[in-house]
């Protein structure tokens, strides 16, 4: 039977629960167990599919087509398993479908309350689905004290009674701040938060904390008498250099140890973690490095582009080169020539994005690539740009454009409604809700025999994710074989554009989906490893 291991956070926001859920999953998948990751949202959106990437960070697309938490990303990358939608739940959908239930009087005249039908919900969505799994880690979003989260903490306490003994247990992720003017950590932030957390019935077995330095005796001592945890169980999680570190740092503090000493397992079996080291010493080390401009809107927000940041790194790591990021907003090329902004670059890629704002900006930096032979990557949005600039370029359609910027006369780019998924037709509307109106997920498309892409992934059958409402339109697709650019990538029917290159180019591909999705340290995805080589040979020449 499954145990769980509930993560809550304290203090602040931002102490990188996610990646600590990430780095325990690795270990212990490192030390043979079969581990599932879990995520509970406690904002009212149904998903974050209609959230600013600038306030939620990146929308994570799992293979089943669920628009998700980008710590999902942090989930597979660590781990390897392919989350799906039933990995993260909100407080919206629970209530979503709660309301639905009401409605249809499923709840036979009762009165429906949080405690305990939206509880009940929340405990049958955790204990859901897991026969596969030794272990599921779900992790808590917000920070004790919210009142938001508070029917998913009063559940995960209910949850610590209703599973047998050492069923369950809680992990709390907090901060100890440095006062300068003192020259101390302070413990008094944990226990405050500690004391939240026990006002309502959750007592922490382990508390994992965050600290810019290392954490004195006395002090661990301290929050371990305050805060009724045992001494061994309070672990120090120290910054460290890249967030692939953390899983063999978490280690040497003994995290996992801790976990398996929790839910009374002794001895546990060793953790393998060579592919760990082998990842931080490749990080460490590299041979070089390659600079890549990546030309896109959020370029303020990091968070916004978190699998492209990450899957970029695996590049540099499969080609032993650190992978340095020059952030652009595409906006500037609206006003200012490109040139001085991409001449020393060695890799240009435009991400995905939405909207009209900064388009122009994107289509001039896919032309300074083409024109200049600079690798170029573009990502769903980006390759859809590099279509219209090659319409414009090389085609001669002056007026080409994408229908999301409104009527076109030459719509290089536009709505489809109708595709075909398998051997289903799936169809969309062309107005409505902005929730769930697009392609979304694992999609299949066969890429021409010979073809640069096809070489690239050493197959011409792949199935990559996919989130986008337009397409590029087939019907100029002749016109735009003609004058260079070759569709290597189709949808199995087809009908759908999948891939785009320049066969005259030293590196020049568009792609419909996002690669970025699946990149893990430990495999590369092939995209990223032969772009990230391109740049390569391209920083030998300027
Ligand atoms: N805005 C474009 C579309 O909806 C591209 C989306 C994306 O880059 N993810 O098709």
């Amino acid at each position: 039977m499954a145990r769980y291991i509930f993560i809550t956070g304290g203090v602040v926001s931002s102490l990188g629960k996610g990646i600590a859920a990430a780095a325990l999953g690795a270990l212990l998948q490192a030390r043979g167990y079969r581990v599932r990751l879990r995520k509970l949202d406690p904002y009212l959106n149904v998903d974050p599919g209609t959230m600013s990437p600038t306030q939620h960070g990146e929308v994570f697309v799992t293979e089943d087509g669920a628009e998700t938490d980008l710590d999902l990303g942090h989930y597979e990358r660590f781990t390897g398993r392919s989350a799906n939608r039933m990995d993260n739940i909100t407080t919206g959908r629970i209530y979503m479908e709660l309301i639905a239930k009401e409605r249809r009087g499923d709840f036979l005249g009762a009165t429906v309350q949080v405690i305990p039908h939206v509880t009940d919900a929340i405990k049958a969505f955790v204990l859901d689905g897991n026969e596969d799994y030794d272990f599921v880690i779900c992790e808590i979003g917000g920070t004790a004290g919210d009142i938001e989260a508070m029917p998913f903490m009063e559940a995960i306490r209910q949850l610590g009674n209703d599973l047998p003994r050492h069923g369950a247990i809680y992990i709390h992720l907090t901060l100890m701040p440095f006062i300068a003017s003192a020259g101390e950590l302070k413990t008094k932030p944990t226990q405050h938060s500690v004391k939240e957390l026990r006002s309502i019935g959750i007592q922490p077995d382990i508390l994992l904390v965050r600290a810019d330095r290392p954490i004195p005796v006395e002090e661990r001592r301290k929050m371990s008498l305050f805060c009724n945890v045992r001494e061994t169980a309070v672990i120090q999680a120290l910054d460290v250099a890249t967030i692939y570190d953390v899983p063999v740092a978490y280690h040497a503090e003994g995290l996992d140890t801790e976990v398996l000493a929790a839910f009374g397992i002794d001895p546990a079996p060793k953790p393998k973690l060579e592919r760990w080291q082998q990842i931080v010493q490749g990080i460490r080390n590299p041979e070089g490095e390659v600079t890549i401009a990546v030309v896109g809107k959020y370029t303020g927000l990091k968070d916004a582009y978190k699998s492209l940041i990450e899957a970029l790194q695996h590049g540099g790591l499969a080609n032993r080169v650190s992978v340095k990021l020059d952030w652009i907003s595409s906006e500037v090329f609206e006003q200012e020539d490109p040139t001085p902004y991409l001449e020393r670059v060695n890799g240009i890629l435009v991400p995905g994005g939405f909207g009209e704002r900064g388009s122009e900006g994107k289509i001039l930096a896919a032309k300074f690539a083409r024109e200049h032979q600079v690798p170029y990557f573009g990502i769903c949005f980006g390759m859809q740009m590099a279509v219209i600039e090659a319409a414009r370029s090389l085609a001669g359609i002056e007026k080409a454009s994408s229908t999301e910027f409104g009527p076109a006369e030459e719509p290089l780019v536009g709505m489809m409604t109708e595709w075909m998924r398998g051997n289903e037709l799936e169809r969309r509307k062309g107005e409505g809700d902005l929730g769930g109106t697009m392609r979304l997920g694992s999609y299949r498309a066969s890429l021409q025999p010979g073809s640069r892409i096809a070489t690239i992934y050493g197959d011409t059958e792949i199935t990559e994710r996919h989130r986008h409402r337009y397409e590029v339109n087939r019907a100029y697709k002749e016109r735009l074989e003609e004058a260079g650019l070759s569709f290597a990538g189709m949808s199995p029917d087809g009908l759908l554009p999948e891939t785009i290159e320049l066969p005259d180019h030293p590196w020049f591909i568009g792609v419909q989906y996002h690669p970025e999705l699946k990149s893990r340290p430990f495999e590369p995805h092939p995209l990223f490893k032969s772009f990230i080589a391109a740049s390569v040979e391209r920083s030998r020449l300027v």
